[in-house]
């Protein structure tokens, strides 16, 4: 909760400074309104993600994110959509960054379903007998002590609901260190794309420069927006929402297209409550509803603020 008027403050801040530079994005060729969409079904092939006690995230987060193209087709026929994977293949995230760039993207949606480890339980079963020896006053003495035996059985973690991320920009200097804590066979392209986004942030030209830190704030606000319309969504739908959160490790994807872009855990794959739903046509029409929703709600304040700039 704290964290979101956090975000929400920040928000606003921004949303004043951009207000001001609008017409200077506006030439600068920026959409304002939404055409494009970009979703990406997370992991694939030979990267499964997380696994529950039947299904994968990779299948779970392709089907759902399948099914959402249909549901945004449906629901906003003017907004084009396209997947970064349509099958069970693996994409490194500097291909899915490639592919969101080169649709030029006006929104970038990672699908993705959580996990938790299973939490160890300690049951006594009973006590044996073990001999020790114990030296005392220079003499060694041989003892029987009791030792408790225990039973270590695993059981599924009992956390569930939904969570929204987005990329936390203030910190783009780490973006390097954290593309190489995420995805280790792929440093040497990532490095490449991470470096030259970032040199196009802090290029020499100032109003080159400006523009560009602008944009990054812009998809920022945006995509914190998003975030946090999806989340309450959720809400009611009835889902538990764990709410939209910033984070920099394992999103990296999220810095690295140029766009606005969140990556919603549609839920705990981990939970058995929660992995049946993720595999049930109920549920998956159901987070499908709740993001189009979303999205048709934050297509609507972009066309309002189109329309409010243009007065
Ligand atoms: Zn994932």
């Amino acid at each position: 909760m704290k964290q979101n008027r956090l975000i929400l403050a920040f928000t606003l801040g921004i949303f004043a400074i951009l207000s001001t530079y609008s017409n200077n994005l506006n030439a600068q060729g920026q959409a304002k309104t939404l055409k494009r969409i970009v979703i990406d079904p997370g992991h694939g092939g030979t990267d499964p993600g997380a696994g529950g006690s039947y299904s994968t995230e990779a299948a779970v987060a392709l089907a759902i994110s399948l099914k959402l193209a249909d549901y945004i087709k449906a629901s906003i026929p003017d907004v084009e959509v396209v997947l970064t994977r349509k099958t069970d293949i693996f994409n490194s995230v500097v291909e899915k960054a490639k592919i969101a760039n080169a649709a030029k993207g006006d929104l970038f949606v990672c699908i993705h379903t959580n996990s938790d480890d299973p939490h160890a339980k300690r049951d006594l079963i009973g006590y044996t007998t073990k001999t020790r020896y114990v030296k005392k006053n220079g003499k060694t003495r041989k003892v029987s002590v009791q030792v408790p035996q225990y039973k270590v059985s695993y059981i599924p973690s009992q956390a569930k609901g939904t969570e929204t991320f987005i990329y936390n920009v203030d910190k783009s200097d780490q973006r390097k260190e954290m593309a190489n804590d995420a995805v280790g066979d792929v440093v040497e392209k990532l490095d490449s794309v991470s470096e030259r986004q970032i040199k196009e942030i802090n290029t020499t030209d100032p109003t080159r420069s400006m523009m560009a830190s602008l944009l990054t704030q812009q998809y920022f606000q945006r995509a914190a927006s998003l975030a946090l319309t999806i989340e309450e969504e959720f809400k009611n739908a009835g889902r538990l929402s764990r709410e939209a959160k910033q984070r920099q490790k394992g999103i990296w994807v999220l810095a690295a297209v140029q766009m606005p872009a969140v990556l919603v855990e549609t839920g705990f794959i981990s939970n058995p409550e929660d992995e049946d739903y993720l595999n049930s046509e109920l549920g998956q029409n159901q987070i499908c509803e709740v993001i189009t929703k979303s999205l048709i709600r934050y297509k609507n304040s972009l066309e309002n603020q189109k329309k409010s700039n243009a007065n």
